[in-house]
């Protein structure tokens, strides 16, 4: 039986197929390519196409013994949700529905799910857990929590099993640089702040000085991409031997600000990387971290990589081996 990884050219999803694969698991990808990269897809088994085209999906679930299926395909980013929320609906809740649809015609009853700290928004309190109250506050976080709840209702109608997970902020690549985070364009500190050090970008701009943190600036959980994805593999099995759904943070449980991440990243890259204070993001909350017991507790989930000057090193090593990331598709 094979396991299907909707998103699998993308950068958690590739780095999630390389782990199941390590695992002995079978794999089969699907993805647009709309932001992932062919060349990320570890398996042989490829299809090319959306989520939503549902004769697609009837031919992957004919042509493969699907056991259960992870699903990272959605779009991702909270500042272009704000500004395009009907497109966020159709690629993520209406690809879920179609997904979901087209599993239970299928007769596929296992799921784990790409969701995200984004469904929280503001904490009223650090560290997040899972029975916090979750107020979204773009449609990005709007979109993943909907798709929670779409499962939470498919088990109870369909016998349908997830896990959801739930990310804090991902980052580094797989220690052998041979997979790694490409973004066009790129709008996550950390790679940002290595383009910087590779001479693609004059400076960082640091969003925000005047938040209440000891340096002001914005503090966020950080875990590393192959830890993110073990935890998918672990939320498969506990989904294999339990049988029981289940909604689950993933973080280090460790802040760190803006400014500790660039001091970081010179100390990983020996480049001065000059950081420039710019305005406020809007919608980013002063602090975010999780508490990741309950994945501990229940998954067995355990961090390999849980100092930032690690993490900063996987992605320096992508980043300095692909500086323009993957040859164009
Ligand atoms: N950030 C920054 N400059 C940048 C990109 C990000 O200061 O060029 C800050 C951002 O305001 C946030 C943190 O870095 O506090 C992490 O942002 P990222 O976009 O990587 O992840 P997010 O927290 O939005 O998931």
């Amino acid at each position: 039986m094979a396991i299907l990884v909707t998103g699998g050219a993308g950068y958690i999803g590739s780095h999630t197929v390389v782990e199941l694969l390590a695992h002995g698991e079978q794999v089969v990808v699907i993805d647009n390519l709309q932001k992932g990269h062919a060349q990320a897809v570890q398996t042989p088994v490829f299809y090319k196409g959306d989520i939503r085209d549902r004769e697609l999906l009837d031919q992957v679930f004919r042509e493969n013994k699907i056991e259960a299926v992870v699903h990272f395909a959605a779009d991702s980013l909270v500042g272009e949700s704000v500004q395009e929320p009907l497109k966020y609906y159709d690629n993520n809740v209406i690809a879920a529905h179609t997904l979901l649809t087209k599993m239970i015609e299928h007769n596929v009853k296992k799921i784990v799910f790409s969701s995200t700290a984004a469904t929280y928004g503001e904490p009223e309190k650090v560290p997040i857990v899972e029975t916090d109250a979750t107020n979204p506050t773009s449609p990005y976080g709007e979109t993943k929590l909907a798709i929670e709840k779409m499962l939470k209702w498919c088990d109870r109608a369909y016998g349908l099993k997830s896990i959801a997970l739930r990310y804090f902020n991902v980052a580094g690549a797989h220690p052998d640089a041979r997979i790694g985070e490409d973004h066009t364009p790129e709008s996550h500190l950390i790679p940002i702040i290595l383009q910087v050090a590779l001479g693609q970008r004059e400076a960082i701009s640091v969003f925000g000085e005047d938040y209440p943190t000891e340096d002001g600036t914005c503090i966020r959980d950080y875990i590393h991409v192959m830890d993110l994805a073990n935890a998918h593999w672990l939320a498969l099995n506990r989904l294999r031997e339990k049988g029981e759904s289940g909604i689950y943070n993933l973080g280090n449980g460790t802040g760190f600000s803006v400014k500790q991440v660039i001091e970081t990243a010179r100390s990983v890259t020996g480049h001065p990387i000059p950081a420039i204070i710019a305005q406020r993001r809007a919608g980013d909350p002063a602090v975010l971290i999780a508490s990741y017991e309950k994945a501990q507790a229940e998954l067995g989930w355990k961090q390999r990589y849980n100092s930032l000057h690690e993490i900063i090193e996987t992605a320096w090593n992508w980043h300095k081996s692909h500086p323009h990331g993957y040859p164009r598709d």
